[in-house]
């Protein structure tokens, strides 16, 4: 990327003065009063506040780093993040009636997190926890990132090979959600655009298939003289403003995630297996296993050897049933979170237990 290049892509970070914002915003909430059929078209701007990086302000990723660099090394993380305030007051607004569709450019599946029901939201650009089987043409939800090689289709009949759906800068966006949001756009007498620049095509054009438009984002777009409304602000700031306008409190977020530990016996060996409470996904949550247990020997401390899928797994022998094995769950560095330590009597044949991971995170 050409220095000019990087200079043209810093966009100004500002918001507006204090009395200019709650005039505005005073204008948008009667225009959300009067709207009978509200949509939602959110960009990167709405996840900073759950740590990932913005793509074009200030300190966006785009002034230092090529995109799809950047995009690939963070989908790794996103297993990690929780849904924003601005996420969950969205989510809110929709069960309430009031927001009737939601089209996002992030790939980073934070909408269904805060519990966005499927049918009122679009991923224009696709969503890195759901694949795609190219056979049978079936969507796949998974509460993990989709790991990238090797992946087969859930149905025994089919076995067709899976293919992320989240895309990154520069590759075919797929067409169902795009035509989902486009027809939905519209019917809209009111499109609010939350934490978006507008730049990326064929998004950009969704919210001014609707009668009117208004923009909150902490930069200018190129589309502000297309708007009834321009607010310069922080999204959790103007959402709360809203929130507040139709009585919605959103205090915190608890967010729980589920995994399973496998322990079989089969000729005198144990076999140990840390995986996701669903058939075909990993453990997103989970970074290390420590095993803990007695023998005549004295204590053994093992650490589980990871495998390709991102499963933990171990081999044991000289163990026997009724055997008691602490285990160490050690959760990902971005979750702030102590190690849970679990004690567990060994048994006969394939026995699965499930564990939850639960965070609590205030607004
Ligand atoms: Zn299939």
């Amino acid at each position: 990327m050409a220095e000019n290049d990087i200079q043209r892509t810093v966009l100004k970070e500002y918001t507006d003065n204090p009395e200019y914002y709650t005039r505005k915003m005073t204008k948008l909430i009667s225009l959300m009063k009067e709207s009978k059929f509200i949509t939602i078209y959110t960009g990167a701007g709405i996840s900073t506040a759950a740590s990932i990086p913005d793509i074009r302000g200030e300190h966006g990723l785009e002034t230092k780093q090529t995109p799809l660099v950047v995009l690939g090394l963070k989908e790794q993380d996103l297993d990690c993040i929780y849904p924003t305030y601005t996420h969950c007051a969205i989510t809110e607004l929709v069960d309430r009636g009031v927001v009737k569709f939601v089209a996002t450019s992030n790939h980073d599946g934070l909408h269904q997190k805060s519990g966005l029901s499927d049918e009122y939201i679009a991923d224009v650009f696709g969503n890195v926890f759901v694949e795609k089987c190219l056979k049978c043409k079936m969507l796949w939800k998974r509460s993990v990132v989709v790991p990238s090689l090797g992946r087969k289709c859930d149905d025994t009949n089919c076995r067709g090979r899976l293919q992320k759906t989240g895309t990154r800068m520069g590759e075919t966006t797929p067409e169902e959600p795009l035509n989902r949001a486009w027809e939905i756009a519209k019917k809209s007498d009111l499109a609010i655009v939350i934490g978006s620049s507008l730049t990326v095509s064929p998004f950009c054009q969704l919210p001014f298939l609707a009668k009117q438009t208004v923009i909150l984002n902490l930069q200018d777009t190129s589309y502000d003289n297309n708007s009834v409304l321009n607010i310069h602000c922080y999204c959790d700031t103007a959402m709360r403003d809203i929130c507040k306008a139709y009585s919605i409190e959103i205090s915190q977020f608890k967010m729980i995630r589920k995994f399973c530990l496998y322990t079989d016996v089969t000729n005198d060996r144990y076999s140990i297996l840390v995986t996701g409470d669903a058939s075909n996904e990993p453990s997103g949550v989970v970074s290390a296993v420590e095993i803990e247990y007695e023998t005549a020997g004295g204590k053994i401390l093992k650490e589980m050897d990871s495998n390709l899928k991102g499963d933990f797994v171990m081999e044991l022998d000289n163990i026997a049933c009724g055997m008691s094995i602490v285990f160490v769950f050690v959760f990902r560095e971005h979750f702030d979170s102590k190690p849970l330590k679990e004690s567990v009597i060994l048994q006969e044949g394939n026995v699965r237990r499930e564990f939850e991971f639960v965070k609590n995170i205030i607004y």
